[in-house]
């Protein structure tokens, strides 16, 4: 036991990972980069229709250094 974290994206409380995040913004989070890998140029808006995590999470995701914010697009990170 002792080996939970709250998820920084959503508040949950969830078991440990190495990205201090739930498994559900976890999941979130990997559909995202997928795209932003094949399609660097996709809009922030078009990244949530497509995968339907809100704006709002995909904003926190690179606010924490997931990803670079650039003019309304996001890069993924290494
Ligand atoms: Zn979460």
């Amino acid at each position: 036991m002792g080996n939970y974290q709250i998820c920084d994206f959503c508040g949950n409380l969830s078991e440990k990972t190495s990205r201090k995040m739930c498994k559900s913004c976890e999941d979130g989070y990997i559909k995202v980069r997928s795209i932003v890998e094949k399609y660097p140029d996709t809009m922030v808006i078009d990244i949530s229709r497509q995968t339907g995590i809100s704006t709002s999470k995909i904003l926190a995701f690179a606010r924490n250094g997931f990803f670079i914010l650039k003019e309304g697009t996001i890069e993924g990170m290494e």
